[in-house]
This record gives structure tokens, sequence and C-alpha cells, in this order.
């Protein structure tokens, strides 16, 4: 074995569903100089990467944080801290994603109300509405914003009405969207919202940023039982992010340089033209695609800008277009997941990777893989 040089990794083009292409900005604060957890240098930085959090998460929330872990940490996150034992919820399902937040809830010991809707398709406002009013004693309503499975943008306005208007939290998965595309956390008064730090925050994987209401923080500092994960309990974990400094957990030190990086990459494109960016990337990839004559699963209003699912067409090896791609391009794309498994391929543009080069290498090396 050898051992006596530092590993080199190659470097390949992320068009998948993440991780995404990070900066070297971002790799180099990776690299910086570990601190203390409690050092004040490091305080300094976790105070900004919350500045920048409520920033990205269009929101005031005091409890703004990026929890330890990848997007599934802060999907347990927000499951074990807002469900307690024998409570009702509401769950939306329209991919693997939805699927993941009702299995989570039900280990929360959580009686799971499901709503779902075929693959491909957004949630219908009006079969939550109608859940909502067969289940008035549900706590919350579940749904994912951005699901990475299909590639559907999910509508949130009309179901957080519907949920605060019936006196219910809304627990939303931003993990593909926070950071690509508007999650307004304040305009709607979303209660709990994750992410994770590899999507369109361009950051390698490992944190999963957090936000919750000043509501739903009342209701979790007024729990009737203790949250059943120690690790994952915001009650402790909102003592160590705010004032009191409270030892709770050592704060990965490296990844939170690396996010603080990435949002400040962020300010500094401003989100409006973020946002602008990716749509008019996506408007681009897609048109390219149609002229291919290829099919995309989900219906131009739906689709999110961050990920596109490509039906695969009739007689195509998926997987084979998937390794082509790698090998002789050295692209990556994803598969498909769950019913969706060698239907689609998916791909991403999402962070830095969302721009007209790499639309052009994509559409390049595709058509020749295709051809
Ligand atoms: N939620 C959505 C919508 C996702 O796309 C993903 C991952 O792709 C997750 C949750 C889980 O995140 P992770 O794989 O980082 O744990």
């Amino acid at each position: 074995m050898n051992i006596s040089s530092p590993r080199k990794v190659p470097e390949k083009l992320l068009l998948g569903p993440g991780p995404t292409p990070v900066e070297q900005r971002v790799l180099q604060a990776l690299a910086q100089p570990t601190l203390g957890h409690l050092d004040k240098n490091f305080v300094a930085i976790m105070d900004e990467t919350r500045e920048l959090l409520r920033y990205v998460f269009q929101t005031k929330n005091e409890l703004t944080i990026a929890m330890p872990g990848t997007g599934s940490a802060g999907m347990e996150t927000a499951c074990v801290n807002m469900i307690e034992r024998g409570d009702k919820v509401i769950i939306c399902e329209h991919g693997v994603f939805g699927t993941r937040m009702h299995d989570v809830a039900e280990r929360c010991g959580a009686e799971v109300v499901s709503v779902t809707a075929p693959m491909g398709k957004p949630i219908d406002p009006e079969d939550v509405r109608r859940a909502i009013k067969a289940n008035p004693d549900a706590v919350l309503v579940g749904i994912v914003h951005a699901e990475t499975s299909t590639g559907v943008l999910q509508p949130l306005d009309e179901i957080a009405s519907y949920a605060h208007d019936a006196g219910m939290y809304m627990l939303v998965d931003a993990v593909t969207s926070l950071g690509g595309m508007e999650v307004p956390v304040d305009r709607l008064g979303l209660d709990m919202v994750y992410s994770g730090s590899q999507k369109c925050l361009a950051c390698p994987p490992g944190l999963a940023p957090v936000t919750v209401s000043p509501r739903a923080t009342e209701r979790i500092k007024n729990r009737k039982t203790k949250v059943q994960s120690w690790y994952l309990d915001l009650t402790m974990i909102m003592r160590y992010w705010g004032q009191e400094r409270f030892y709770h957990h050592t704060a990965p030190v490296n990844m939170i340089y690396a996010l603080n990086e990435a949002l400040r990459i962020i300010a500094e494109e401003g989100l409006e033209n973020r946002f602008a960016r990716h749509r008019r990337n996506a408007e681009a990839l897609w048109a390219g695609l149609e002229a291919m004559g290829l099919k995309l699963l989900v219906d131009y209003e739906y689709r999110l800008p961050s990920l596109t699912s490509i039906v695969v067409p009739e007689g195509v090896d998926e997987a084979m277009v998937r390794r082509q791609l790698m090998e002789e391009y050295n692209i990556e794309i994803g598969a498909g997941l769950g019913e969706l498994k060698g239907k689609i391929i998916r791909v991403g543009l999402m962070g830095s990777g969302s721009n007209k080069k790499n639309i052009e290498l994509f559409l390049v090396a595709l058509g020749n893989v295709l051809r």
C-alpha cells in the first residue's frame, strides 16, 4: 500500500441530484486551521453563518442553525422535535423523500395520515384540505418543497394557508430548493424548514440548515416528553447556538467554515440573481433536451429549476447512458429512484453548477451517447 503521498481525488463534473460542484473558495475555507469550537473567532463565524442562513431562508426566525449531518439529519431534526408519541400528522408523499418523511414520522411514534400524488405530479392542495378537514386533531402537515426523486417543485401557498387556518404547523423539506429558488419561510409562515448543504447551497455534504418559527419553537420548548433523540434535541442545541454557548456537541468546525463561505458567495450574488440564474439555465436545458426529441417527466408549470427528470426513451439502457457519460465525458448524472428506477435519468443544475457551459457540455455529451 502506497501511503507516502497525499491522496489525489479526481475531478468530475457533478450534474446529478447532489452533491453538486463546490467552488475553490469553499474548499479553501474548509482547509483553514481548525479552531476550538468555543473559540471566540469560531463563535463569530457561527454567528455570521446564522445571519446568512436567515438571509437564504428569507426569515427573521431566531432559531436558525446548521445541524451536523446531511439532509436526512435535517428531516430527523424536524420530526423528532415537532412530534410527540401518539401525535397525528399529515404527510404529503409525491416521491421518495415524502415517503422517507412518512417513515421518519412513524418512527417518532406519530399516527401518519398520508396524502399522495402520482410520481411526477405535485400534491393537489384540495387533497390536503380534505385530509385536514377529516383530521382536525392532526398537529402538522409535512411536505417536500423540491422532490428530488421526480423533479417536481411543489407550490406551498395554498397548503400552508389550509394548515395554518386549522392551527397546524407546516414542516417543509427544502433540501433541493434552498439557495436555488424562493423558500418563503416568513412570507408563508412555514414553521419548521430544513435543507442540506450539498445541493443549491453548493457546499460539501455534512450540514443540514434548519429554521424554526417562534410558534414552533414554543411548541418544542413546551413538549410534554423529552425529544427522543439526545443528539438532535433542539431544546439543548438552541442553547449552544445562542448567547449561552452551552456545550452540547463539538460543532463540525471546518464544515461550518465551508458553509459560511458558500453562504457568502450566495449573498454576494444576491438571492434574486441566483434564483433567476437557476431558472434561466433550467429553461435552456429543457429547450435543448426537447429539441433533441426527449420527453421531460414533469409538466412545465411544476418543473424544478434545480433538477430535471428526463424520460428514458424506448429501447435505451439508462444505466449504459450514465456509465458512458461518466467514462467518456467525466459527467455524473442521477438514476431514477423507487418507482422511477430505470424510467428516468436526473440532471441537476445547482449552485455554481448551474451555468451555460455545463449545459452545453452535457447536451453535446448526451447527444453523442444517445446517437
Ligand atoms: N430530502 C430531499 C428532497 C432530498 O433530495 C434528499 C437527498 O437527496 C434528502 C432529503 C436527504 O438528504 P441526504 O441524502 O443529504 O441525507
